[in-house]
């Protein structure tokens, strides 16, 4: 059947990428979105006090900036400007210095000492020099004969191995081991996991390509230039629709689910064969996060130089106490001293929160740390002593704090199952297959999804939406 018409089931960047996909080459498209604005995990709200802007999920765009979807998009024309903090990112130890991840290798090897520095570059180089194939390789399933085989097996021999491996195997310092194993742990997996050091090494290398940026005015800024150029198509987006059936969506001829596998299964229902929606059911979702939102009234008082210029900062001081972290977060234990990842936008940005009376410039603030799926325990106090270890006096500088446990984190975005922010754990074989050996396409020909549970997995690039669309039009003679 030709494809005209298609529904969305959700506006997160996933699903926004589907419809422009669609639209693109013609077809109407309808998107329906449950919360009163786009952009799920991609938004921007007053969290705690009016005038301080903080991103409610995502703030800092590695692989936005690279996606190959989103670089053929006109962004810049519906508003969104990228701004790269002058250091991507740094990570404190606990003799008072930072290693920090600089856009420069150069500079950031020389930071590692002789035989880890070369080392560094020894990793790092062949990732940086064949970037945007790596991109394009990663940026799709991993099924199939990789796009670059011989640079993609260079890759791999690296990517296949655990995180703390690795490290162990080719750094002898603590300060290269720990940088490392911060940027693996993005995959919320235990670091002793197979394929764990393919997050780490993407992520380094995409500091010392692209960047890590963020959004100038806040992440919601890159959702509405999605949905303005989805406007400027003939897409119409729908707030403050919840679809809990099928029936709840005018007629089409395809709909793409950016959503939850439990919520693809819930919502198709008896038009998803039973072996189908057993297997939404049993997709596993990894570890929770638990998140806070600062409003401060000065910068953080940082004790390393480092972390006062980077827009990120990794606090879990070395490989071992990371690795630990991680490994409870995944087998559903509590961490008294989590590993944290925190997010000073304002610092770059100065729109992100208003001059205090008294003339000075206040910031914003935030950060998450990894906790077993659906965990409800209160991580505020723990988070906040791990900044007062790498920044005595932090406390003092709150304004005002709002947080969110696994289950807030739900209720506010129903993709976050149990608290999980990749779309499910993003273990070897939920990579390859994910959710199933169809991808994007379930049981029924009509019905696809679309969102982070399905490849390349979690972070914001618009991949697994442009790739679901594709798809979708491919099937239906487009
Ligand atoms: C706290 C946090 C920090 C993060 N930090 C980063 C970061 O810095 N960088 C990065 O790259 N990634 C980050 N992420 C991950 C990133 O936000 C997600 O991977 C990404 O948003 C996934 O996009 P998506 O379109 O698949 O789903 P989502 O962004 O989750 O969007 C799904 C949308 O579907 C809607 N929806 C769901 N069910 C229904 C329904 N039944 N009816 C109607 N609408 C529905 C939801 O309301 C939501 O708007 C973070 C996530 C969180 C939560």
């Amino acid at each position: 059947m030709p494809l005209r018409t298609a529904n969305i089931v959700g506006s997160g960047p996933n699903g926004l990428a589907a419809a422009i996909t669609l639209a693109r080459q013609g077809v109407e498209v309808q998107v329906y979105e449950r919360a009163g604005i786009v952009g799920g995990g991609v938004s921007t709200e007053e969290l705690t006090i009016s005038g301080f802007h903080h991103d409610v999920g995502s703030s800092v765009y590695p692989l936005g900036i690279v996606s190959p979807f989103f670089r053929t998009l006109p962004l810049e024309h519906y508003g969104l400007r990228y701004i790269q903090p002058e250091t991507p990112l740094a990570h404190p130890l606990d003799d008072g210095t930072a290693v920090t991840l600089e856009r420069s290798l150069t500079a950031t090897a020389e930071q590692l000492g002789r035989a880890d520095g070369k080392a560094w570059r020894t990793i790092m180089e062949p990732l940086t020099d064949n970037w945007s194939e790596l991109v394009t390789s990663v940026m799709h399933p991993l099924t199939g004969l990789p796009r670059h085989p011989v640079r993609f097996a260079r890759f791999g021999v690296y990517a296949g191995l655990p995180a703390s491996t690795l490290a162990k195997w080719k750094f002898g310092g603590e300060r290269a081991r720990a940088l490392f194993a911060g940027n693996a742990a993005h995959s919320v997996l235990p670091l002793s996991h197979l394929g764990s050091a393919a997050t780490g090494l993407v992520l380094a290398a995409s500091a010392h390509t692209s960047g890590w940026p963020l959004a100038e005015g806040g992440a919601g800024k890159l959702s509405r230039a999605l949905a303005n150029y989805l406007h400027s198509l003939g897409g119409r987006i729908w707030l403050n629709e919840e679809i809990a059936s099928l029936s709840d969506l005018r007629p089409a001829d395809v709909t793409l689910f950016d959503t939850s596998t439990r919520a693809v299964d819930r919502i198709a229902g008896a038009q998803l064969t039973d072996s189908f929606r057993t297997r939404m059911r049993h997709f596993n979702y990894g570890p929770g996060a638990f998140k806070v939102d600062w409003a401060l009234r000065e910068p953080i008082p940082w004790t390393a130089a480092g972390c006062r210029r980077a827009g990120t900062v990794h606090l879990g001081g070395p490989l071992a106490e990371i690795a630990a972290s991680e490994a409870a977060a995944f087998t559903g234990k509590a961490c008294g001293k989590p590993f944290v990842l925190l997010v000073q936008p304002s610092l770059f940005d100065p729109s992100r929160a208003p001059v205090s009376a008294a003339g000075r410039q206040q910031h914003t603030a935030w950060a998450y740390c990894h906790v077993p799926n659906g965990s409800t325990a209160d991580m505020t106090a723990a988070i906040e002593a791990q900044v007062e270890r790498f920044a005595p006096g932090f406390r003092d500088c709150i304004l005002a704090r709002a947080t969110r446990n696994c289950a807030q984190l739900e209720a506010w975005n129903p993709n976050l199952v149990g608290g999980d922010i990749s779309g499910g754990a993003m273990t070897m074989s939920q990579l390859l297959l994910r959710p199933t050996a169809y991808l994007y396409r379930t049981s029924n020909p009509a019905l696809y999804l679309c969102s982070s549970s399905t490849p390349p997995g979690g972070g914001v690039h618009g991949m697994c939406g442009h790739l679901a669309a594709r798809a979708a039009m491919a099937d239906h003679g487009v």
